[in-house]
């Protein structure tokens, strides 16, 4: 047998993507809440452009997603020139660690930061280092001090994930300005979507030569069994990134999708609107019987419970009940479980439940 040259712990070992199961036995009806999907699915288009592209499949995808690229460019007001493609944002989070974080170099993330941060830093050999967070919030001021010689990249997403706060662009900014001159700060947009009127930081990064700002269609557009995200940074910064890029990274089935999603803006709004209502009622309901959140911007709400048992035996009670929610990556915050806002049926189904057991 081979000697890996970095045996390192994988998505296997670190409880990232676990409570993705979209079944119980022996239940029928089963509501899957934990991994941030969107329960209205993708646009009406999207789903054409995926089956039109079975006519090709003998076909290698294009290389350079120079359409897609145009898409996003054009709703969001973006140079596509300095936007590249990969499978999911994970993969633009992985190409970054790959490209510039290695041996003897430090990955900063924050302690409820999202886990494939700490994943692709131990897969290329870096140490990541944990920041605490405030109250659930990303801190700048801890970030700053956690900086040292060594970080090449910090991580924070915005929205968070898994405690839905937010911080402002001039925290954002100040952060970009404090770390060391050879770290990149990464903006983590995935959720970003779902906020009116938020530009993700898009605005920041072209004012800056080291942000770089993550986005994906697995959430908002509902698309993500397909494997869609995107990065937008300086034009360096980028050009590295398609230098550790594979030429056939994304199927075409999944360009020509999400380019279709994304010019569907019409739906894109329609979702927006139908998660915040939707968030913001079960956020209330489950706040009256005794169950607080934070204040979420994203599309799940982090729910507070009395204590570690609590959380485990309600989570325990939904599942009998056909409801599959999250307790919290590795288990950092025991005492909650993170909801994913469903459709009108499935928030009601699961304040119902939560009633009952309590
Ligand atoms: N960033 C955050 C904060 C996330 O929550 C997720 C998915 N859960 C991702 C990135 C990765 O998403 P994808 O690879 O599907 O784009």
């Amino acid at each position: 047998m081979k000697t890996a040259i970095r045996p390192q712990p994988g998505i296997m070992d670190i409880d990232l993507y676990q409570g993705g199961a979209s079944h119980v036995d022996g239940l029928d009806n089963v509501i899957k809440l934990s991994s941030n999907e969107n329960p209205l699915g993708p646009s009406e288009a999207a789903i054409k452009a995926f089956r039109d592209a079975s006519y090709d499949l003998h076909r290698y995808p294009t290389s350079d997603h120079s359409r897609l690229r145009q898409a996003i460019a054009g709703v969001h007001g973006l140079d596509a020139g300095r936007i590249i493609c990969g499978a999911g944002s994970d993969e633009i989070i992985a190409f970054l660690c790959q490209a510039y974080s290695g041996e003897g170099t430090e990955v900063l993330h924050t302690e409820h930061g999202f886990g494939m941060y700490r994943i692709s830093a131990l897969a290329n050999g870096a140490t990541p280092v944990e920041v605490k967070e405030n109250e659930r919030v990303t801190d700048v001021d801890a970030l700053l001090a956690g900086c040292t010689d060594k970080t090449r990249l910090v991580f924070i997403a915005n929205p968070n994930n898994p405690t839905g706060t937010m911080i402002g662009l001039s925290e954002i900014e100040r952060l970009a300005n404090g770390i060391p001159k050879q770290a990149i700060l990464v903006l983590d947009g995935a959720y970003a979507e779902y906020v009116e009127g938020y530009d993700g930081g898009a605005a920041l990064v072209d004012a800056h030569e080291n942000i770089v700002m993550t986005r994906t269609f697995s959430k908002l557009y509902g698309l993500g069994g397909l494997r869609v995200g995107w990065g937008y940074g300086p034009a360096h910064i980028i050009d590295v990134l398609n230098r550790v890029r594979g030429p056939f990274n994304l199927s075409q089935a999944a360009v020509n999708a999400a380019e279709a999603a994304i010019k569907d803006v019409a739906y894109a709004d329609h979702c927006r609107i139908e998660n915040a209502r939707w968030r913001n009622w079960m956020a209330d309901a489950l706040a009256e019987i005794g169950v607080p959140s934070d204040v979420s911007c994203a599309n799940f709400i982090l729910a507070r419970f009395k204590s570690k048992s609590e959380a485990e035996a309600c989570d325990e009670y939904l599942k009998t009940q056909g409801l599959i929610v999250r307790r919290v990556v590795g288990y950092k915050l025991p005492s909650c479980l993170r909801i994913t806002v469903g459709d009108e049926s499935a928030c009601r189904r699961v304040v119902h439940a939560i009633r009952q057991f309590k």
